[in-house]
């Protein structure tokens, strides 16, 4: 069940609530980002990156080719995922992502691609659209204290 439920009118609300997520990004910390086509994965992704960089207009290709890009960053790097295009689940073992998190966070969009293969634990991050126009509901889940914890600080 999610412990928290954000409402999203429009792409701003979208961003703010990445902004508020990069805020609190720690190494280690893996981000699960789920949800339909155009529910905002990458809007959502590419904001936490760029709060992270200091740089409004860093450039963040969608890795759905590459599945994944390492950004190097002021405090720590941050991988971006995208495995909608991983053929099979433990394909994602090649992805570096262990190392990665060794030293940095990762942002990964498509998850279920790569069921029972990613480490945990996480933070899960589940964008639904709402019937029609901009809005969007983000819905997050976790089994890890901590983030339930640093994530409810930043909604008072
Ligand atoms: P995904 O990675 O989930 O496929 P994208 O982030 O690539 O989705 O695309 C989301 C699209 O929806 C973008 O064109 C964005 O401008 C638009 N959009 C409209 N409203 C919102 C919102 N509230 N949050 C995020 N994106 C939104
Ligand atoms: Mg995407």
């Amino acid at each position: 069940n999610p412990f928290l439920s954000v409402s999203l009118p429009d792409e701003a609300a979208t961003r703010r609530l990445a902004e508020d997520l990069a805020a609190i990004l720690k190494p280690a910390d893996l981000v699960l980002l789920s949800g339909d086509l155009g529910a905002g994965k990458s809007t959502f992704a590419r904001a936490i990156l760029r709060a992270r960089a200091n740089d409004d207009e860093l450039e963040v290709p969608s890795p759905t080719f590459t599945l994944v890009q390492a950004y190097e960053l002021p405090q720590f790097p941050v991988s971006h995922l995208d495995l909608y295009r991983l053929e099979e689940p433990g394909e994602v073992l090649e992805l570096g992502l262990d190392d990665a998190l060794e030293t940095g966070a990762a942002l990964v969009e498509w998850p279920e691609m790569a069921l029972g293969y990613l480490p945990d634990p996480c933070l899960w991050l589940q964008l639904t659209c709402d019937p029609d126009g901009d809005a969007r509901t983000a819905e997050f889940q976790s089994a890890c204290p901590d983030w339930r914890a640093r994530l409810e600080r930043t909604r008072q």
